[in-house]
Parts: C-alpha cells; sequence; structure tokens
C-alpha cells in the first residue's frame, strides 16, 4: 500500500538518527551544523577600545573654548597607556585599548591642533566612539545555537571568541549505485538503446550540496550477482541510495536483493508525482532510499525525502525548504490520488509571488529543472486548479528574482 507523502516523511525522518559529534578546524567545518550551543567564554571585545583614530579624552574637559595637552600615542596592540590626566588627551587608533581616565574618543577630523594644545569645537559625550567591552557579545551569553550552519559569519564570531575547533555531527557517507542494463558512464560510447548514466552525477551533486560526502559505486546491470555485489560495497555507508529498477518491471529487483541481504522494507510506493515507485527501509540499521530511476523523479524525491533525513542526521536545526504561497498563471489539470510536484518558475509580479510552468512536466525531461526555482505542490485529492488560484509553492534554493521576472 502507497504511503502518503506526510507518512513517508515521518516514517524517513523518525528512522535516522544523529551521527557521532567531532571537533573540526574552523574551515573544514564551512557548511556543517554547530552540535552544542556555544556559550561565550569571555567578553567580545576584551576591553574597551576605540572605534576611530583620533584622541582619547574625558568628555568633562571638552567643554567650549578649552584646550587640551596631547601626552602620548596609543597604537593597537600597544602597550597599556598610563591615565588620562585631567585637561589632557592622547592620540588613539582604531582598535587600541581605551586608557585608563578616558570615557571617549574624539576623530582626528573633528578636532584642531593649535601648536602644542588640542581644542574640540563640537561636543562630546561619554562612551562616543568607544566599543565597549562586551558590547558585541558578553561572556556567559549564548552566541551561536546548536543545530545553526557554519557560515563565514558564525565562523568569524567563533574565531573572534578565540575557538580554533568547532564541535559538529560529522558528514555523512553516503554511498550512491545505479541500476540499470542500458545504463553506460558519461564518456563511454553509446550503443543502440543505451543511455548515460545521469543519476549517480546528479545525486552525487546533490548530496554534496547538503554536507555530505557522496561514493560512487557505479552502476549494476539488472541481475542479481550484480546487484548483490554492488550493494555489498556499500557496507561502510551511513546512507545507501540506489536508483531505478524498484518498480513493476520484469527485471526490477532491486528491493529482491536488498530482501536478501536482509533489510527491513518500511514502505514502497509514495501517494507522489513524480516519485511513486520510492522504497525505503533499513539495512544493517542504515537508511536506504531505493529512488526511481528516472532523472526528474530521483531528483525530486532526494528534494523532499532524502536531503532532510541528511540534514537531520548531521545535526541541522533547518531541515525542510521553505514554504510559500504564490499564484498560478496558467490552470492546471492532474489525477486526483498523488500529491503533485510541478516545476515551476516563480517570480515577483508587483506585490504578488507568481507561478509559471518551468515547461514540459514529463519524469524524463530534466532540462525543465533547469528553469525552475521552485515546485508547486498541489494537494493529493484535488484535480483541477485555476489560473488565479493561491498555491503552496516550495523554494528550491534562494530565491533571487531577475531582472526580467519583474514585470
Ligand atoms: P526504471 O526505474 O528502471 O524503470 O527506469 C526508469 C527510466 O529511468 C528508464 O527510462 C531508465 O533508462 C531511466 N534511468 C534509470 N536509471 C538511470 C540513470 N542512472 N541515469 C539516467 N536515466 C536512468
Ligand atoms: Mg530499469
Amino acid at each position: 500500500m502507497a504511503v502518503s507523502f506526510a507518512e513517508a516523511r515521518c516514517l524517513i525522518l523518525d528512522n535516522c538518527v544523529s551521527l557521532e559529534t567531532e571537533d573540526r578546524p574552523l574551515l573544514d567545518a564551512l557548511g556543517q551544523a554547530l552540535s552544542q550551543d556555544v556559550v561565550a567564554s569571555r567578553d567580545l571585545p576584551l576591553w574597551d577600545n576605540s572605534a576611530m583614530d583620533g584622541y582619547a579624552v574625558r568628555a568633562k574637559d571638552c567643554v567650549s573654548g578649552a584646550t587640551l595637552a596631547v601626552t602620548g600615542c596609543i597604537l593597537a596592540g600597544g602597550q597599556p597607556e598610563p591615565a588620562i590626566a585631567p585637561d589632557s588627551a592622547a592620540r588613539i587608533m582604531t582598535g587600541a585599548p581605551v586608557p585608563p581616565g578616558a570615557d571617549a574618543v574624539v576623530p582626528f577630523e573633528l578636532a584642531e591642533l593649535k601648536g602644542e594644545r588640542l581644542s574640540i569645537p563640537g561636543k562630546v559625550c561619554k562612551g562616543d566612539h568607544i566599543r565597549a567591552r562586551g558590547e558585541d557579545v558578553g561572556a556567559g551569553q549564548a552566541a551561536l545555537a546548536s543545530g545553526s550552519v557554519l557560515g563565514p559569519v558564525e565562523l568569524g564570531v567563533l574565531a573572534a571568541l578565540g575557538q580554533s575547533l568547532v564541535s559538529v555531527h560529522r558528514q555523512a557517507r553516503v554511498a550512491i549505485l545505479s541500476t540499470g542494463d542500458e545504463l553506460v558512464a558519461p564518456g563511454q560510447p553509446l550503443a543502440a538503446s543505451q543511455v548515460s548514466d545521469s543519476n549517480s552525477f546528479a545525486l552525487g551533486a546533490a548530496v554534496k550540496a547538503v554536507g555530505a560526502v557522496p561514493q560512487l559505486l557505479g552502476i549494476a546491470s539488472d541481475d542479481r550477482e550484480s546487484l548483490m555485489g554492488s550493494l555489498l560495497k556499500a557496507a561502510g555507508a551511513d546512507v545507501l541510495i540506489t536508483s531505478a529498477g524498484v518498480s513493476a518491471g520484469e527485471r526490477d529487483l532491486v528491493r529482491e536483493v536488498l530482501c536478501e541481504l536482509g533489510w527491513q522494507e518500511l514502505f514502497w510506493k509514495i501517494q507522489l508525482k513524480p516519485g511513486y515507485p520510492t522504497a525505503f527501509g533499513l539495512l544493517n540499521g542504515r537508511p536506504v532510499f531505493s529512488l526511481p530511476g528516472n532523472p526528474v523523479s530521483a531528483l525530486m524525491v532526494f528534494e523532499q525525502f532524502v536531503r532532510p533525513a541528511l540534514l537531520k542526521m548531521m545535526g541541522h536545526r533547518n531541515i525542510l525548504r521553505p514554504l510559500l504561497k504564490a499564484v498560478l498563471k496558467e490552470s492546471v489539470r492532474k489525477k486526483p490520488g498523488r500529491l503533485n510536484l510541478l516545476r515551476i518558475r516563480l517570480c515577483q509580479e508587483g506585490q504578488q509571488l507568481v507561478a509559471y510552468s518551468a515547461g514540459d512536466q514529463k519524469s524524463g525531461i530534466l532540462s525543465t529543472s533547469l528553469q525552475a526555482n521552485a515546485v508547486a505542490m498541489l494537494p493529493m485529492e484535488r484535480h483541477e486548479f485555476a489560473a488565479g488560484e493561491e498555491v503552496e509553492v516550495q523554494l528550491l534554493g534562494a530565491f533571487l528574482p531577475e531582472p526580467n521576472d519583474q514585470i
């Protein structure tokens, strides 16, 4: 019995558990998720320092008509300076520690040096141009939350707090097997009735894009021995993805061979188009996704089910793509009984997000996906949608309308 989209999601996510954590050098952790909250072990900045090149002063000395003696120069990274005496100032550079007694910095361009004496025409307030200790992040404050994705800003904050290593869930190793007698590796000549294996590369790239590590097992033919031999090569992987050979065809043997290896099948078939003949189960406790062979179906099922599963295993907090509402530009008909994923081109028209079909929706036509920046999720029970109707859409990445999208 086919499961619903929501049931498939639950069964998958319930059976995919977090991988172990490890400490990694900051740059090697780009794109991975923090495995624990980060609490600042010290103030950032660690001491009051100047935000400008200028003069460190006592605000109360800077009254109209007063002049100050200039004593010393404080450089970034320099030694601590003596306190600023009344009616005095010290030259100070950006990032240098504010000396005791001083409570403001006057930028060079707002001060006038006449001979040995400094006058400041404008008003000076306590705290002007000083970066106060702890104003960025205070010691003991939660700086980053567990599950956050480590990008340039997060890694910058960790480095600023003095961390050289960061604890993350390790990257999932994902074995990928293409199956089918008709398949040939790209670059090899094609005989009649053969096709280039595109799924290994599309799925491998999708695995890399979520921050996991693909292991391409190549192509198995549609026979028991070949499938068995290839599936055994996945033993060291955390997750196995197969494509094709999972429908009702004469030589669709993937599930049978997985069964012989002892997998626990959790479902076969999802009420979904494209992606209906998908199977999911556990082999030695590890998730196995058996995806349909059609290139569009394989990638769509990856996007909806494998991607969130891998992100969960790698400790991410946000594992699902954002859902928005958009207005259909064209009417759409579908058969009831399956949730349809319609590849669309989402555009901003005035205040409205509108959805155009990205092209031919057949599940063998991958090139339509080149035009798509989102998918419309057309509910299972419906069969007709009028132009102008609002539907739920899922972004496939960041939504950046191109200039010609703005009509
Ligand atoms: P199947 O699921 O085995 O019935 O395959 C469905 C369709 O997907 C067939 O037209 C296959 O030739 C095609 N197909 C299967 N695997 C791949 C692959 N790795 N790369 C490109 N096309 C594939
Ligand atoms: Mg096949």
